[in-house]
């Protein structure tokens, strides 16, 4: 740390990406759960284009990518803003909305980005633990009045809500804002934004980083009442008004456009994770009841970082976080269907060699 660096950010602890491994491995790679598919052909396409004009300066309303995401979700345009990936939304709700009065409250096991916002913006949290089974327990929200921030599927669980629930916890707590990331909603889980119409405390989020594979790009939204959207804009404009590239801009537009490809990707992954899910219990895995792009997994037979080492080891990386509750885990991304194969014979051989 230089001397320079602010005393207000030097206890800062920063969150930690999954590994992005450079050419000199070839791993099967899923450990930060990314689409397996690239990005539709009319999101390439535009991409390519926009290239040819980026002298200019990216439309900082990005005007029709959010007139087309607002058409896709039954919502008017001044009800969604447009970002550099759904971490920048987050971050905006946390700056637009939170502090010393207005401190935020979130499971203990859940998206670990949460707890960097909170205080790389000096503003109070609390973690409520999730329930033994690793659910949400709904009650535990019900009138708390704080800020409250969940994602729907929860990772790295996998496990969703329903709207019903979800919706009870925004009934309940009118005087504060609930944010509802959605960034895996496409795998299996039922989306909130229809709720955005009757509550004014509502801000949904979500992302093409996943089902639309534009991870790379950095695109993500939020969805809610205009005044919300408004104060967002307002953190927009003071810190980036240009968030948005010209290439994510026309590559978001692509991939909306392409919609049956997303679904069709999203099949497949559904499929896939339902396969691998079978076949690793058969090997004597526990997992959550995902509802998301990845599989929560632990072997009462292997330690759950050594499981991670050894699948590295053979060229495979998953996700293995060093905190108590969850140690035992791995979060696997759920890849293309040949890469699941490889994923559950690599894991049999190294049960079979440890027995
Ligand atoms: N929310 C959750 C729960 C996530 O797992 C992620 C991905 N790491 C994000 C938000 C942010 O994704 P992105 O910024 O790529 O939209």
């Amino acid at each position: 740390m230089s001397k320079f660096f602010s005393k207000r950010h030097s206890a800062l602890v920063p969150y930690v990406p999954g590994e992005q491994p450079q050419a000199t491995r070839k791993y099967i790679k899923l450990n930060t759960n990314e689409s397996p598919f690239p990005p539709s052909p009319s999101a390439q396409e535009n991409l390519a284009a926009a290239g040819r004009n980026l002298q200019l300066y990216s439309d900082p309303k990005c005007k029709r990518l959010t007139e087309l995401f607002a058409e896709y979700n039954g919502v008017e345009p001044e009800e969604v803003l447009m970002t550099n990936g759904s971490d920048e939304i987050l971050n905006f709700a946390f700056m637009a909305f939170c502090d010393e009065a207005h401190p935020a409250v979130f499971p203990d096991i859940t998206y670990g980005f949460y707890p960097v916002f909170a205080q790389l913006n000096r503003i109070p949290y609390e973690t409520i633990p999730l329930r033994e089974d690793f659910s949400v327990n709904v009650e535990d929200y019900i009138g708390i009045g704080k800020n409250i921030f969940i994602a729907n599927p929860n990772a790295p669980t996998g496990i969703a809500l329903t709207v019903a629930e979800i919706e009870r916890i925004v009934a309940s707590n009118p005087d504060n804002i609930v944010v509802i990331d959605e960034a895996y909603v496409d795998f299996g889980a039922e989306s909130c934004i229809p709720l955005i119409k009757k509550y004014k405390n509502l801000i949904v989020t979500q992302t093409f980083s996943k089902s639309r594979s534009l991870a790379g790009a950095r695109l993500g939204a939020g969805i809610a009442d205009r005044e919300l959207i408004n104060d967002m804009n307002t953190i927009k404009y003071s810190t980036n008004p240009y968030n948005v590239n010209a290439m994510t801009m026309a590559a978001g537009i692509g991939a909306l456009t392409d919609d049956e490809y997303m679904k069709n990707n999203r099949d497949v992954i559904i499929s896939s994770r339902e396969y691998a899910s079978d076949e690793l219990k058969k090997l004597g895995f526990e997992m959550t009841d995902s509802s998301a792009n990845f599989i929560f997994a632990k072997h009462p037979g292997i330690d759950g970082k050594e499981l991670y080492l050894e699948l590295k080891e053979r060229g495979i990386l998953v996700r293995h976080f060093d905190l108590p509750r969850i140690c035992q885990y791995n979060r696997i991304t759920v890849g293309l269907p040949e890469q699941m194969q490889a994923l559950v014979e690599t894991v049999r051989e190294i049960l079979e060699e440890k027995a």
